[in-house]
């Protein structure tokens, strides 16, 4: 039997650890993998989608209602609090009646505001925690905006999820991690927990565990990663998931960061060195601003003298002379090359100010 839950304290178990199977399928296949589960120990929180939102008719689009019985089954046997993904008012309602300890927004639902304002005026006065994925389209104000509207709604205990975000054309992941993204979204939202979801980054077996590292040494503060009892017969994402027992080797292969004696030394080395980056970067910007101030002064030349903007032998002649230097020095002519057109670029939009104004 599972003892209460304390929902205003539920994400602050680290690391947070979300796993279950991508859709429930038959009781039995659900309540056998909570069962594992619970055996690992290592699970905070049994998934499992009962409305899946699939990208073609005719897929496997989940059990419905009946689902959320099988769930209450589940966690009365195994003691794990439930989750279900929510995407519309009929859903919310539906998973409120079953119990569920945790609702989550899918991917596919925080790209559209109807559907997440929707899901937040069902929520209004419910104290009920959330996890929000990232929209599926590399846009962070989307996702900000999921987080808003939950908060506006009363909602105080979010967590975040990053699941990657879709791209076109082959990549070696089924959505590009995009690590800068939920970097942003930490620095936006810093008291928001933030787990990374590598089966959906992945989209297959073998990446995960380098995904999962990866977060965590970017101080994620927990995963999501779908198990299934027969991972090559589920009736949806069979590729990705894993059994209860792959996903224990490979939380047991995690190097978890935590911070003891050892890494607080480290830490203050680390904190002198990002001492100097900030001077450096400091120093780089006044000598990028004192370089733009002579492109002016060139500009106003220019200007004078009816001289067109862009000398292609003179940038030529910069751009190798630089990529020389700069390869004697240990950077790459590519970054080199890049970082020039870039401040090249500006130089131009200063001269062409100057020549319109
Ligand atoms: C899921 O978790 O099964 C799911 C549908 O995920 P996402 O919304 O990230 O695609
Ligand atoms: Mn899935």
């Amino acid at each position: 039997m599972v003892g209460a839950i304390d929902k205003n304290n539920i994400f602050n178990n680290r690391p947070f650890i979300i796993s279950g199977p991508c859709s429930a399928e038959t009781e039995e296949q659900l309540i056998s993998t909570a069962i594992q589960l619970a055996s690992n120990g290592k699970v905070n929180l049994l998934r499992a989608g009962i409305w899946k939102p699939r990208t073609k008719p005719g897929m496997f689009e989940g059990v419905g209602t009946i689902g959320l019985k099988w769930l209450q089954e589940a966690k009365k046997i195994s003691g794990i609090p439930t989750t279900v993904e929510v995407a519309t008012h009929k859903h919310v309602e539906e998973a409120l009646i079953h119990d569920v300890d945790v609702l989550w927004i899918g991917a596919r639902t925080t790209v559209n505001p109807f559907f997440v304002q929707e899901i937040a005026d069902a929520l209004k006065g419910v104290d009920i925690p959330i996890l929000i994925k990232n929209p599926i389209n590399p846009d962070l104000e989307l996702w900000c905006g999921a987080v808003e509207r939950m908060q506006k709604s009363g909602l105080n205990n979010i967590a975040l999820i990053h699941r990657g975000f879709s791209s076109f054309g082959n990549t070696k992941y089924r959505n590009a991690p995009m690590w800068q993204l939920p970097i942003e979204m930490k620095r936006r939202f810093p008291s928001l927990m933030m787990i990374c979801d590598p089966s959906h980054i992945c989209g297959n077996r073998s990446l995960l565990q380098d995904v999962a590292q990866k977060s965590i040494n970017l101080d994620f503060n927990g995963l999501m990663i779908e198990t299934h009892i027969d991972p090559d017969n589920a009736w949806s994402d069979a590729n990705q998931q894993i059994t209860p027992g792959q996903l224990e080797i490979i939380l047991d292969n995690l190097k978890w960061r935590s911070v003891n004696a050892e890494e607080e030394l480290l830490n203050s080395l680390l904190n002198k060195l990002r001492e100097q980056i900030d001077q450096t970067d400091d120093e780089l910007i006044s000598l990028l601003s004192q370089r733009m101030k002579l492109a002016d002064e060139i500009g106003f030349y220019k200007k004078e003298h009816n001289i067109t903007i862009l000398q292609t032998e003179r940038w030529n002649n910069i751009l190798e002379r630089l990529s020389t230097k700069a390869e004697q020095m240990g950077l790459s002519k590519a970054f080199i090359k890049n970082y020039f057109e870039a401040i090249h670029l500006e130089s131009i939009n200063h001269q062409n100010k100057i020549m319109n104004g």
